[in-house]
């Protein structure tokens, strides 16, 4: 089961207030009575608020009720969790803005193929339930499209002041067998890619890093001189904010390129097991270099979207011990000599650093996955199509109007 979330933003509404403002004030009550009372379960919450709460709101349909007390609950998971792993100072959980998971048994939704209603019900039997209308377009639309067709199932829906999210549930895909396998050498500038009995490619992501670099120029240039304190997390967030968007944005166009890739050649991916390799090459670097790489190097988001993207599609993907990847002769196993263009001296190998690693990262894999399937990714070539915008099949990579650079196809190493 995957899950794919939709949300939709809507201006601030009166009635929207008025519910918030009571699911609000239970949530808050259930988290304070939970953490005083170290009991977090959320039957153990509705069992020892509900009546109270039941009378002082009784317009409310009960599941506004119940839920609440399971929003409450959620969030104390969340604060303990954060406490657990030292990231959580303070000793109640901060709540900035009210939200509600909402009951299926008050939730509607109709698709007429360009609007999305949602009827919400304040009241039990409402007669005049919230409605919200919604226009999706692009990867939104094809999704709505799917769970009109009744392709996927929806988990429970989010409700705040301003925005409704509705988590999709899909089925997996069952993965295919691996005709061959697709090495993926992930560098701080690009992606270098080797296809066993295949191509090899090199596509650039320094689009990414520049970006970063720029939003955070921004934020310096935007906090000089400013003594608030206020106003200078304000700037920082809005930055960090679009920093994470556009950044986010660039990775789901390369995932897609590179599933839609494997999804034709009925290939298995290859991946370096990134934990602690960040720290591992920076350990190496100078500390301006250092300081580069680990603000603007977003591997690890790019490998989780990669990793969830082939879940939803049935790519086979693994990862691999990197150790000696980019070092290591991948025809003879002897060691490589040089710094951009590798040489093996015992048999005479020449050839790019990262298509090597990458070819290394490949053959990892290739001894560790059965290969050789007759695979069928048809399955998955479908759902492609269904949910994803066209153009990634054409390898198109890039921000919205900025395409970038995708210098694919550098040719196969001699060997
Ligand atoms: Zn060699």
């Amino acid at each position: 089961m995957t899950t794919l979330a939709i949300q939709f933003r809507f201006s601030p509404n009166p009635e929207i207030d008025r519910l918030l403002d009571a699911c609000g004030t239970m949530v808050m009550e259930a988290v304070s009575w939970a953490l005083d009372n170290n009991k977090t379960a959320t039957h153990t919450i509705v069992k020892e608020l509900y009546p109270s709460f039941r009378e002082r709101f009784p317009g409310l349909h009960s599941a506004w009720v119940q839920k609440s007390a399971r929003t409450a609950a959620a969030i104390v998971h969340a604060f303990r969790r954060r406490k657990r792993r030292g990231r959580e100072e303070k000793d109640r959980p901060e709540m900035r803005k009210a939200w509600v998971y909402v009951d299926k048994s008050v939730f509607r939704w109709e698709w007429d193929g360009i609007h999305l209603t949602i009827r919400i019900s304040v009241r039990p039997h409402d007669e005049n339930p919230i409605v919200l209308r919604f226009r999706p377009h692009g990867k939104y639309r094809r999704l709505v499209e799917a769970w009109a067709r009744g392709e996927c199932g929806f988990g429970e829906p989010t409700l705040s002041r301003t925005m409704l999210i509705i988590p999709l549930k899909f089925p997996d895909v069952p993965a295919y067998e691996p005709r061959s396998v697709m090495g993926i050498d992930s560098n701080e500038r690009s992606l270098d890619g080797f296809e066993i009995g295949g191509a090899s490619w090199t596509l650039d992501t320094s689009w990414g890093a520049a970006k970063c670099a720029d939003h955070d120029r921004r934020i310096r240039r935007g906090t000089k001189g400013k003594q608030n304190p206020k106003a200078k997390k304000k700037i920082i967030r809005k930055h960090s904010h679009r920093r994470k968007n556009r950044v986010r944005e660039l990775w789901h166009g390369v995932a897609c390129v590179l599933i839609w890739m494997a999804l034709n050649a009925n290939n298995a991916l290859v991946l370096e097991k990134l934990q602690g390799l960040k720290a591992r090459i920076a350990a190496s670097m100078p500390k301006r270099l250092r300081q580069r790489l680990l603000n603007h190097w977003s591997i690890r988001t790019f490998h989780a979207i990669l990793k969830h993207k082939a879940r939803v599609y049935g790519v086979p993907l693994i990862e691999i011990d990197p150790r000696g990847t980019s070092s290591t002769c991948p025809v003879c196993g002897g060691s490589l000599r040089g710094r951009v263009e590798l040489t093996c001296p015992s048999c005479g190998l020449s050839g790019n650093r990262h298509i090597l690693a990458a070819w290394n990262i490949a053959r990892r894999g290739q001894a560790k996955l059965p290969i050789g399937g007759k695979g069928r990714a048809e399955e998955g070539i479908a759902l492609f199509h269904r949910l994803q915008s066209p153009r990634w099949g054409q390898g198109v990579v890039g921000a919205p109007g900025r395409p970038l650079p995708a210098q694919a196809g550098s040719g196969q190493l001699p060997s």
